[in-house]
This record gives structure tokens, sequence and C-alpha cells, in this order.
């Protein structure tokens, strides 16, 4: 059975709600009473709180473990005693009880076992995938019992619903098992006013044992949460307003993006927009549940909506770049009539492991861009066995993204009056059609940037 038949039990308005807070959304007993008070208004139908660990702390369990690998378990140790602290103050913030050890039971197990993980690490000078997710974990264990008591709700260790596969570090759902662990544990909770919480990023593979989806993932986990539960939408709660126009540091009148599609927001985080990583959401939209972004600072403010479907069928929704770009050309001057050729130009980069970026061809030169941290000499060397070689460096690469056969013609203009005033070495559409890139010196992209914003916002 599908997610959008199951989903049909229960009509759209009254399905749950899952909100997602992050790092920084649950970083203190000040922000976690924010969140309870978020999560209580919106639990008409139920709520599945997901959380991260508190910012910073996965960050800390990293360097720990790290530490304990070098044979600093001392260095490592005052790591776990630092959160230790962190977690017990936070607690006390949030409910001043008698002050007695059993108060703080639960922290304590979660930290005492974390130091006989990293005891072991250092002993045997050795860091497995499998240990390390172990430690890392501590971080969402100790934060989302601290959200449930800031609530006063229920806790759901996510370790019980999250079944993953055993690639420690990248674990992958097992969407079956998921599922049927939702439906046991999850919805039957679901009522009017109820809240759950549980945690992102953590799961665990058939024998039981810890696993982690890998860092940033608990967008992932809520989207796969949401999906499982029938959820009518869920809430990624962070600390900027949404999915915004363009990077706030070129053009700092940058607006929320209201609306967007997958293959949109894939190119957006292709470009290091600070956006969620494409894939996160996706379990999501393929269960026709749409995902928005929003921040926790101002909950009444503007948000992003990721909704259902590839585009957003407006023709530019945002503005991304990328820099330290190169561009490779090779001219072959009698490239008429050979055939062979970009096979032979293509497997250099494939050997070389190198992946490209944006590729333009005429009939004499093929032109390529790549991240300029790749080894470009090395490529160089061996391209010159197929023609003349030219390098490029310093460049940038723009995307215009949005549903641009919309109204191509009208974009296309619109570019091009900014690119006339400027350089360019490539204009490359995207094969979906809602990336149209281009290439511009280093020096160029910030005029270009801002320009090109100032004609579509
Ligand atoms: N706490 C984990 C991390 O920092 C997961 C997450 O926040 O998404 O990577
Ligand atoms: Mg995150």
């Amino acid at each position: 059975m599908n997610a959008a038949m199951e989903r049909t039990d229960r009509p759209e308005a009254d399905r749950p709600l899952v909100m997602k807070f992050g790092g920084t959304s649950v970083g203190s007993a000040q922000r976690m009473k924010d969140v309870a008070v978020l999560a209580r208004v919106n639990a008409q139908n139920g709520v599945l709180v997901v959380v991260s660990a508190m910012s910073g702390v996965t960050d800390s369990l990293f360097r720990a473990a790290r530490l304990a690998f070098e044979g600093n378990l001392e260095a490592a140790y005052a790591l776990c005693e630092d959160l230790r602290a962190k977690h017990y103050e936070t607690h006390r913030e949030l409910s001043p009880g008698d002050g007695s050890a059993a108060e703080f039971a639960y922290i304590d197990t979660i930290i005492d076992a974390l130091k006989e993980r990293l005891h072991g690490v250092a002993l045997l000078r050795e860091l497995s995938p499998r240990s390390m997710d172990a430690i890392a974990s501590s971080g969402e264990l100790l934060s989302g019992q601290l959200v449930a008591r800031a609530i006063g709700c229920r806790y759901i260790d996510a370790r019980t619903l999250m079944k993953t596969d055993s690639r420690f570090g990248e674990a992958r759902p097992d969407m079956e098992a998921i599922k049927a662990a939702v439906k046991e544990q999850v919805a039957p909770l679901m009522k009017p006013w109820e809240i759950v919480v549980t945690q992102g990023y953590i799961g665990s593979d058939q024998e039981n044992a810890t696993t982690t989806l890998g860092r940033g993932g608990s967008d992932f986990s809520a989207s796969i949460f949401g999906a499982a539960l029938g959820a009518r939408e869920i809430q990624i709660w962070t600390d900027v307003e949404g999915i915004l126009t363009c990077d706030p540091r070129i053009v700092p009148n940058a607006k929320t993006v209201e609306v967007l599609g997958y293959f949109e927001a894939a190119e957006l985080a292709a470009f290091g927009a600070k956006v969620l990583h494409p894939a996160t959401v996706k379990p999501a939209l393929d269960a026709g549940i749409p995902v928005t972004v929003r921040n926790t600072m101002k909950p009444e403010g503007k948000y992003s909506t990721i909704k259902p479907g590839k585009s957003s069928g407006r023709p530019v929704v945002a503005l991304a770049m990328r820099k330290n770009v190169s561009i490779i050309s090779v001219k072959q001057e009698d490239m008429t009539d050979q055939y062979g050729f970009l096979a032979k130009l293509f497997k250099v980069f494939g050997d070389a492991e190198v992946s490209v970026d944006l590729i333009s061809t005429s009939e004499i030169s093929v032109s390529i861009s790549l991240d300029s941290s790749s080894p470009l000499a090395k490529l160089k060397k061996e391209l010159q066995k197929l023609g003349t070689v030219d390098i490029l460096p310093g460049r940038v690469v723009i995307a215009v993204v949005g549903d641009l056969l919309k109204r191509t013609p009208a974009v296309l203009n619109k570019v091009f009056t900014v690119l006339e005033q400027i350089e360019v070495d490539l204009v490359s559409l995207g094969a979906n059609s809602v990336n149209l890139s281009f290439i511009v010196k280093q020096e160029d992209a910030e005029f270009a940037m801002k320009k090109l914003h100032e004609i579509f916002f």
C-alpha cells in the first residue's frame, strides 16, 4: 500500500504534524521552552517532535572520539564532563527539582556510557564507524529527553523507530520496518493535543546496534517519520526565515522563497545554498507531504514550502552561486568527423575521479567547468594528448533556478540584459530545465548576482 492510499483513512486536516527542531532551536533551556510553546499551539491533531542534539554537541562528540583515538583520553573525558555540566544545567533550568542525584540519573547513564566507549577507543586505538555512531548518538539521546521534559510529554527513543541497515555513519532507512514501528508506537498517540518527542539522526540496525544517518541527518529523519505517519506537513524549524532568493551576504535584501519544488530545491542545494539537502525531503515529497522551513525566532514570520512535485511553476525562484571554479577547454582543430572524442575526453575525467559541472561543446572545442580543487595539472597533461588545452581559473558559476520553461524568453531576456554588461565564459541550461547556469570571472560575480536579483525579485 502506498503512503497516499494510507493517508486517506484520515482526512488531511485531521492528520498529525511533524515538527523538527535543529540544534540552535534546542540550544538552551529557554529555546526548549519556546519549542514547547510552538508544539503545544500546533498540536490540534497531535505532533511528533523530532529533535537534534543541542547545538555544538555533535561536534564535541566527534572531537572527543578523535582525542580518544589519538590516545588523549583525559581531554576526551574533559569534553564529556563539559557535556554533562551543560545538560545538567539545562535540566535544572527546565525543572528545578530537589537536586538529588536521582534526578540526573538519565544524563549520567548516557555520559558514563559515552566515557566507557571512549575508553575502549583509546585502549584499542581504533575508532570504527560503529563506535563512532554509538558515541555520536549521545547528543540526541540527551536532547530528546530534555525536550520531552520541557514539553512535559512522552518520549520515544528514535532507535526503536528508525530501523536502518548497518552502514554505520551513513545508515539507510528501512522504510517498511519504520512504517511498522511508527504505526505501532507513534500513530496511536497522535490524538488531539498529544505531543510525542523523538530524535533525528539516530537509528538502529537489525541487531539493535546504534546507527546514524550521517551529519545533519535529522531533517532526513523528520521527513521519513512524516512519511511513515502520513503527516499533514513536516515543519523544519531552524534559525533562518526559510530558503532565501539569494545569499544574504551578497544581497542583503534577499527574500524568502515562498514555494519551490523538489528539482529547484535540489539545484539550490547543489549550489551550496543554505537549504535542506534535497535527499532529506524526498521521502516526504514522495508521500505527497509538503515540507516547510520556518524560523524558531520568528514563528509568525515568512517561511518556505517545498511542495510535492518537481518544480514550483514559477519561472524564477532563487539565485545561487558557487566559487572556486575553473574551466578547462580542449580544442581539436579537426574534431569534425571524429567520433569517440568525447568518450576519450570524459574518460580522462573519469579516470581522475573528477566530477564535472557544466559542459559546452562547439564544432572544434569542448569546455568543461569543474571545482578548482581538482587535479588540474594532471588533467591538463592527459588532455593534451587530445588537443590544445586552456585552463581558466578563478571563475564562479551562477545559477538562476526556477521553472524556467514557463516563460523562457522573458527569463532569458532578463538574464542576457545583465550579462551584456560582463564577460561570460560559458552558459548552460540544465537538462531538467530548472537551472540556467553561466560562468563569470570572480570579480564580476557579485555584480551579476546583485543585478539579477534586482531584476527578478
Ligand atoms: N546532531 C546531528 C549533527 O549535528 C544531526 C543533525 O543535527 O541534523 O550532525
Ligand atoms: Mg541540521
